[in-house]
């Protein structure tokens, strides 16, 4: 009998599965894929406050030190003017970094397993088991082997946003909202870019940062009504989109070679109920947004670390294991829902609205809030606060709001 049993080895499964086991739990981390495995429909910047939950784990060296340069400039070119800075820091760390996924993964699979966590890859859930109406356990089998059923205390779905772990729970979705948007992208050798690039078009937007192995990732994000007719010719729209939105980023391309196939498609957008009796869901199991503000590796953290809390005073006898997790979701939320409304605005990928227009203008020139513009990506800036009229007022100097 485990303590715990995680199914879904990644950003959320593993970050949870290692501070459970730090705290001295007997837990089983489970996933379908073999480590280290790239996650194919994923970008994967990383930003300050995901970078020092990291640090804080004691994994940010190893980030570092596998050929991933750190970024820490945002530019934002809109065509008549840009925005670039730095966000404010998140706990001192004043850098975020790209990470491919088989890099990331495989050192916080790692990560769980030196801290006690017991592994197995290839084994896939396929049922939960169930006794008086509370989740006991998993049933699932190994590429070509028996089922096997495990038992413990908490069933945790970390196994993203197809979960079975939800789907066999029936977690309530709320909030939710129609796929807005989705990129194409892929990577570049000989290409350089300037930090973490964003050239907004209408209706679509390209962007691009520095990964492993000096490669570039370079994408185009297009709304969602767009793309059957992208589908159709995707190196064609993607090339296009670049040329009329970004053209100092397509002569870069024009002198450096695409090294793997295009990936792409669009994202749904949701909140899960992510509790209930003996099962718990984090990472985009329990919480999915629209990818245009690269949050979801930073969030899987951060509700990984929530999680991880809330089971351990459950499971500790610190307090009834229910109150906790409700607790959980409601921090989670919190945390969440203003970045979330402000994400599926931006994915509309829609030409911002004057007031937004007046915003953009009000920045320039204005480093100090443009950086701290750049927070609201990065999370070291509140949404509520960034948009409060005290703040609005210091940049514009009169008293106004505007709405997001
Ligand atoms: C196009 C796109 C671009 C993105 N770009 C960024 C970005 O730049 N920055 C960012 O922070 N986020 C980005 N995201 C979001 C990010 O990819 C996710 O938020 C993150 O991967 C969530 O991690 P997770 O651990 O919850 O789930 P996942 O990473 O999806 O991992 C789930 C794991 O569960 C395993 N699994 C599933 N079902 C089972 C089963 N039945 N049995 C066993 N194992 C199972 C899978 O094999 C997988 O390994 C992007 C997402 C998309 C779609």
């Amino acid at each position: 009998m485990y303590d715990a049993i995680v199914v879904g080895a990644r950003c959320a499964g593993s970050a949870t599965a290692l501070l459970l086991a730090r705290e001295g739990y007997r837990v089983l981390l489970v996933d379908r894929s073999a480590f280290p495995s790239d996650l194919p429909f994923s970008t994967h910047y990383i930003h300050q406050s995901g970078i020092a939950r990291l640090k804080r784990w004691g994994l940010l060296d190893k980030v570092a030190a596998s050929n991933c340069p750190p970024i820490t400039k945002l530019y934002f070119d809109f065509g008549t003017f840009v925005l670039t800075g730095s966000p404010p820091p998140a706990d001192g760390v004043d850098v975020a970094y790209a990470p491919r996924r088989k890099v990331l993964d495989a050192i916080l699979v790692e990560a769980a397993v030196a801290n006690g966590a017991e592994l197995r890859t290839d084994f896939s859930v396929n049922e939960l088991i169930w006794e008086d109406g509370r989740v006991c356990g998993i049933c699932g089998r190994e590429k070509g082997g028996s089922a096997v059923v495990e038992k413990a205390r908490i069933v945790i779905g970390a196994d993203g946003m197809h979960s079975t772990v939800a789907r066999a729970v029936r977690a309530a979705e709320y909030n939710t909202k129609e796929p807005l948007e989705g990129p194409y992208f892929s990577y570049w050798s000989g290409v350089e870019m300037k930090g973490f690039e964003f050239h907004p078009g209408v209706y679509r937007g390209a962007f691009g940062w520095m990964t492993n192995d000096d490669l570039a990732l370079v994408g185009v994000g297009f709304a969602a009504k767009d793309h059957p007719s992208v589908r159709a010719d995707i190196e064609g729209n993607y090339l296009r989109a670049i040329a009329e939105d970004a053209p100092d980023l397509a002569e870069r391309l024009r002198n450096g070679h695409r090294e793997e196939r295009f990936v792409g498609g669009v994202v749904p957008n949701y909140f899960r109920k992510p509790f209930g009796p003996g099962w718990a869901l984090v990472g985009d199991a329990g919480y999915l947004k629209d990818p245009c503000t690269a949050e979801g590796i930073t969030d899987a953290f951060h509700s990984a670390e929530l999680l991880a809390q809330a089971i351990d005073s459950g499971l500790g006898g610190r307090r009834p294991l229910d109150a906790a997790l409700e607790d959980y979701e409601r921090q989670r939320n919190q945390a969440a829902f203003p970045l979330y409304e402000f994400t599926c605005q931006l994915a509309t990928l829609a030409p911002p609205p004057p007031e937004m227009q007046q915003l953009l203008s009000a920045l320039t020139g204005n480093q100090e809030q443009t950086n701290r513009f750049f927070g609201l990506f990065a999370q070291t800036v509140s949404v509520p606060d960034f948009f409060s009229p005290e703040n609005m007022q210091e940049l514009f100097g009169q008293n106004r709001a505007v709405g997001v």
